[in-house]
């Protein structure tokens, strides 16, 4: 490439809100095949909103609320985000200040817990129950079932080891996700998702997407092993030699990730091309080769249109 052709696209780039990081994303972004899209924050809005309360015990919502987001205030998660909003509403003042919450910790892709007054309150999905020993009765289970249809995601709240509560809630899919979809596979570019999401609500997403190939339940590691495994597969008939000089490019695919997340950065910085959600963490816009400014799912295409121009003209 010439370092004008990279100049140039660079600078187009960045006129339209698409930050390319230097020529090496630049000359990759025109080679990807493979697109692997996170679910929350990137295909969908990332502002969840709590649409339902089920409580299991006898529990005023205002209480069940004060308990939750006293632990998930300490957690960036946009799911938690979403309930504390919620649970702001059973108070009048602007800034409400929640119940102490002792020993907090967060668990990537599972949840919180901490200890809230002389109780101790776990918030998460059902393998972070699974994994503390709380029993998840089949009520239970079959209205996280039911949501995840809805491609809502069900979150567990259990109290003294005890289920208490699931909330529902919401996150839409961006209004142009589908068409960008469909445009990258009329451009023949394989589009994969991978999410710590649920397999239920990650199929309904999906579903709603076009995106068939789906990975659910995929901590922020196994997102990366995706990738590379992706970047493994053979797919020219000498691939053989691939490993005897990876740079050679023969086998295997040209793998962008586009994610929002810390839980996204590994894959990120596996991919050719790391594409970050503009709107997304400060870890993930550091971890990537591209970031779209704009936070418009159309941006990944503009950084491949840029980039093939740019070599086009070159070769
Ligand atoms: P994604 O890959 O879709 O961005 P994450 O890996 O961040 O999702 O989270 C996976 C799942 O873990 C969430 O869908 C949720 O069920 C659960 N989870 C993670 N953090 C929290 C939290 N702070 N509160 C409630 N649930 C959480
Ligand atoms: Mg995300």
């Amino acid at each position: 490439a010439t370092p004008t052709a990279v100049m140039v696209a660079t600078g187009v780039g960045a006129s339209q809100g698409v930050l390319i990081k230097g020529g090496q994303a630049l000359e990759s972004a025109q080679k990807v095949d493979c697109i692997v899209f996170d679910k929350t924050g990137t295909l969908t809005i990332g502002k969840p909103i709590v649409v339902n309360t089920r409580l299991f015990k006898n529990m005023v919502l205002r209480e069940f609320y004060d308990y939750v987001a006293a632990a998930e205030v300490n957690s960036e998660h946009p799911l938690a985000k979403a309930v504390v909003e919620h649970a702001k509403n059973f108070h009048s003042e602007e800034t409400h200040i929640w119940p102490e919450a002792r020993d907090f910790i967060s668990v990537t892709g599972h949840g919180v817990k901490a200890k809230i007054s002389d109780s101790s309150v776990i918030v998460g999905n059902k393998s972070f129950m699974l994994s503390l020993d709380i029993d998840v009765p089949v009520e239970a289970s079959e209205i996280l079932m039911e949501e995840e249809e809805k491609a809502h995601t069900g979150i567990i709240v259990a109290m003294d080891q005890e289920i208490v509560g699931i909330i529902s809630v919401s996150d839409p899919i961006k209004p142009n996700a589908h068409e960008v979809i469909s445009y990258l596979k009329s451009m023949k570019v394989e589009c994969i998702m991978v999410t710590g999401d649920n397999w239920g609500t990650a199929n309904a997403i999906g579903k709603e997407v076009g995106i068939e190939n789906i990975i659910a339940e995929a901590k922020p590691e196994q997102k990366a092993e995706k990738v590379k495994e992706l970047q493994d597969t053979a797919t020219h008939p000498l691939t053989a030699f691939k490993s005897f000089d990876r740079s050679l490019q023969l086998s295997g695919k040209t793998v962008a990730m586009v994610g929002d997340g810390i839980n996204d950065s590994p894959a990120l910085v596996a991919a050719n091309v790391g594409m970050a959600i503009g709107a997304g963490t400060d870890v993930a816009i550091e971890a990537a080769d591209i970031v779209l400014m704009k936070s418009n799912l159309e941006d990944v295409i503009t950084a491949i249109d840029l980039s093939r121009k740019a070599f086009f003209r070159i070769r």
